[in-house]
C-alpha cells in the first residue's frame, strides 16, 4: 500500500501563521495538510513563551474569519486603550489614543499560546484538515504538476507547499532563498509582573538610556514587561533569585506601577530581522516570520503574517475557481507583489526605529527628543499612526 497522502495544500509549521493559512485555505474548500514539528501534546497546548501580541482590528477580523477567535476566553483579551512612548528622561510622551477613532480599542493584546491554542482548536475540528504532528520534513521536490515533500511519516504531495516554519525557515533555506538578515545584537527579555498600581490599559514603550522597556498591559493588576539589552545583560538578569529580579525591575521601571512581582516565567528572544529575497519559487510560498521577520518593536510580526496568509488565500482561491491549480504561478505572482508592497517599507522603517533607539551617543538621543516632540505636535502624524496600529481596513471578500 502507497503512503503518499495527495492534498492541495501542504503547509510546513504549524504555528499561528501556518494554522491561519490551513484554516482559510480550508474553509476556501480546499484539502490541506499541516506538517509540525511539535509533538501533539505541546501543538496543541502551547505553554506560555512570554509574547503578548498586539492585535490589530483587521487581525481580530481574520482570526474571527479562520474560526480561532471563539475559542480565545474573553477573559485573556485584553483591550489597549493608549500608547505612550517616551525617551531617556524626556518627560514630553507621544501618545496615540482612540479619542476621535469612533472605536473603544486602539487594538488587544492576547497571549501568543493562547493564540496558537484557538488555531489549533478551530483546525482540528474541520474535515478537510490534516495534522500532522511530530513530523520533519526531508526534501521538497518542486515538479510541473506538483510539489512532493518527502518527511519522517512518509510522502505528501502537493498542488502548492507554503513554508511557514519561522524565521530561520529550513524550507526557505531549502528552496534556495536567500535573505536579509538585521541582527540587532540585543535581547529581550519578556515576562509577566503582577504590580501596585492600575496599567489603565495604556501601553508603555521607553526608550531609556542603556535600554528599552515595554510595559504592556494584560487583565488584572498585571503587566507584560519587555526589556531590551545586550545579550549578557539579559542572561544575568534571567537567572537572578526572584526577589533580586524583582527589585531590579522595580529600580528598572522607575517604579511607575508601584511594587512589581514576577508572576511567570521568564523568557529570551534574539533580536534579528529577516526579510525573504523572494516569497514564492514554483509551487512555493513563503508566509509569516519565514518570509518577514519583524523587529518587535513595532508589534507588526504576527499581524503582517496574518495579512500575507490571507492575500496568499485569496490569491490561489481565485486561482483555483478559475483554472484548478493552487499552485498557479500567475497567483503567486500576484501574492509576492502585494505581500513585499505591504511589509517592505515597515520593515525597514521598524530597523529604521530599532536601532536609533538603541544607541545612546549624543546625536540620537537629541534627535529621539527632536523626533518626539514634532510628532506629537503633528496631529496628520499621529492620524497615520494611529491608523497604522490599528488597521481597520475591511477584510471581508
Ligand atoms: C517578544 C516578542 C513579541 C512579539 N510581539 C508581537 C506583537 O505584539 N504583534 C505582532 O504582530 N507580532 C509580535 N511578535 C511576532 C510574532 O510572535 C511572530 O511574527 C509570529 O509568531 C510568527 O508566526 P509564524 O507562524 O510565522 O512562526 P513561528 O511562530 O515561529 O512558528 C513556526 C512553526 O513552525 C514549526 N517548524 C519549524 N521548522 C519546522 C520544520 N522543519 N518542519 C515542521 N515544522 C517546523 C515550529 O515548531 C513552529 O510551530 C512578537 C515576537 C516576539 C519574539
Amino acid at each position: 500500500m502507497s503512503d503518499i497522502q495527495q492534498t492541495d495544500v501542504a503547509v510546513i509549521g504549524g504555528g499561528p501563521v501556518g494554522l491561519a493559512t490551513a484554516l482559510l485555505m480550508a474553509r476556501g474548500g480546499l484539502s490541506v495538510t499541516v506538517l509540525e514539528r511539535a509533538p501533539l501534546d505541546i501543538w496543541s497546548e502551547p505553554g506560555f513563551d512570554g509574547r503578548e501580541i498586539a492585535l490589530t482590528h483587521h487581525s481580530v477580523r481574520l482570526l474571527e474569519q479562520t474560526g480561532a477567535w471563539a475559542h480565545i476566553p474573553q477573559a485573556v483579551v485584553c483591550p489597549l486603550k493608549e500608547a505612550r512612548i517616551e525617551t531617556g528622561s524626556f518627560r514630553h510622551p507621544l501618545t496615540f489614543d482612540t479619542r476621535g477613532e469612533g472605536v473603544d480599542a486602539l487594538g488587544w493584546l492576547v497571549s501568543n499560546n493562547q493564540i496558537r491554542r484557538g488555531l489549533f482548536a478551530a483546525a482540528q475540528y474541520m474535515p478537510n484538515i490534516t495534522l500532522q504532528p511530530g513530523t520533519a520534513v526531508q526534501t521538497i521536490r518542486q515538479g510541473q504538476d506538483y510539489a512532493a515533500v518527502h518527511h519522517t511519516g512518509g510522502q505528501v504531495n502537493a498542488k502548492l507547499v507554503v513554508a511557514a516554519d519561522g524565521r530561520f525557515s529550513p524550507t526557505r533555506q531549502r528552496a534556495g532563498i536567500g535573505a536579509i538578515v538585521h541582527d540587532f545584537g540585543r535581547s529581550m527579555m519578556v515576562c509577566r509582573m503582577a504590580h501596585e498600581s492600575p496599567h489603565h490599559n495604556v501601553a508603555l514603550q521607553w526608550f531609556d538610556e542603556g535600554q528599552t522597556i515595554a510595559l504592556l498591559p494584560v487583565n488584572g493588576m498585571a503587566s507584560s514587561l519587555v526589556l531590551t539589552l545586550p545579550p549578557q545583560e539579559i542572561e544575568a538578569l534571567v537567572h537572578m533569585p526572584r526577589e533580586a529580579f524583582n527589585a531590579e525591575i522595580m529600580r528598572r521601571v522607575g517604579n511607575r506601577l508601584g511594587a512589581m512581582r514576577l508572576v511567570s516565567t521568564r523568557h529570551v528572544y534574539p533580536l534579528k530581522g529577516v526579510y525573504a529575497h523572494r516569497f514564492t519559487a514554483r509551487r512555493l510560498a513563503l508566509v509569516g516570520d519565514a518570509a518577514v521577520g519583524m523587529h518587535p518593536i513595532t508589534a507588526h510580526g504576527f499581524n503582517l503574517g496574518l495579512k500575507g496568509q490571507d492575500i496568499l488565500a485569496r490569491q490561489v482561491l481565485a486561482a483555483v475557481a478559475n483554472n484548478g491549480d493552487a499552485g498557479n504561478p500567475a497567483a503567486l505572482r500576484a501574492f509576492e507583489r502585494q505581500h513585499r508592497k505591504a511589509t517592505a517599507l515597515l520593515f525597514a522603517g521598524t530597523n529604521g526605529i530599532a536601532s536609533l533607539y538603541t544607541h545612546d551617543g549624543p546625536p540620537f538621543r537629541q534627535i529621539r527628543e527632536g523626533c518626539l516632540r514634532m510628532a506629537d505636535r503633528f496631529a496628520p502624524f499621529k492620524k497615520a499612526v494611529t491608523s497604522l496600529l490599528m488597521d481597520r481596513q475591511p477584510s471581508t471578500p
